[in-house]
């Protein structure tokens, strides 16, 4: 391998790096790694990606709240995502969206705070980072009516949805999951997405791909995704790896 990888889909704050994050993040950076998005959900994970973007050069930033903490998102904390959006390495809003597998918050407001939250990014003319779990008419609904540019990470609808998807101009992102044995539906998307609409993710620590799978995930882990979708496609995973960071760079302007 000689393409670097650029991880679209991180949590570097989450509290699995707290005894080696400075270590992770420099072994990384120094070696594999290219870029990483740190994604936010709620202020406090905001603010601490925004001062790990603003730490490391390859390191970015989105702010945003996730479906699950829809329920913290009053008025005064859209306001305070607002003002983080400012700084020149918050480059999109996220992650943000709907999740109607845990429903951790009750579903009008989780739709009350994505909505909130499409209409900042579409202000500021920022790309959303959209969470999408057993939520997808729902979420599709939304997209048709905001518009934003963006990713649907982690992507777990079919394939027909990636195509509505693609044609709002928004991108796909595909993780650890295409790997797993059950794999179905990112298995068909993965294949069926245009090459220049396609992100790769970890969503590090979470979602390792096999065979890594349950293991603590890193941004480098990318390399087992990229080599699976490269099959499945029959390209080479230089050239996938090489498309993912131009698409990146496209997507969200860096
Ligand atoms: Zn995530």
């Amino acid at each position: 391998m000689t393409q670097k990888i650029f991880d679209s889909h991180a949590h570097y704050d989450d509290e699995a790096f707290n005894n080696d994050r400075e270590d992770v993040l420099d072994g990384l950076l120094n070696d594999k790694v290219c870029g990483i998005i740190n994604c936010g959900v709620d202020i406090k994970t905001s603010v601490f990606s925004l001062k790990l973007a603003k730490k490391y050069d390859k390191i970015y930033c989105a702010c945003g709240f996730h479906p699950h903490e829809a329920t913290n998102a009053d008025d005064n904390a859209i306001k305070e995502l607002k003002e983080l959006l400012k700084e020149p390495k918050a480059i999109a809003v996220g992650e943000i969206g709907l999740d109607y597998h845990y429903d951790f918050s009750p579903r009008e407001v989780q739709i009350k705070v994505f909505e909130q939250q499409l209409q900042v990014a579409n202000k500021l003319d920022l790309p959303v980072i959209v969470h999408d779990r057993e939520s997808h008419e729902d979420v599709l609904r939304l997209l048709k009516q905001y518009k934003p540019k963006g990713v649907v990470h982690c992507f777990s609808g079919s394939v027909e949805m990636a195509k509505e998807v693609v044609k709002l101009g928004m991108y796909i992102g595909i993780g650890g999951a295409v790997t797993f044995k059950n794999a179905k539906k990112p298995v068909q998307v993965a294949q069926a997405v245009p090459i220049d609409r396609l992100l790769l993710e970890t969503d590090a620590p979470y979602m390792s791909p096999v065979p890594l799978r349950g293991k603590r995930c890193t941004s480098d882990y990318i390399y087992y995704t990229a080599e699976k979708i490269a099959a499945l496609r029959e390209i080479a995973v230089d050239d996938l790896l090489s498309q993912n960071i131009k698409n990146i760079k496209t997507l969200f302007n860096i």
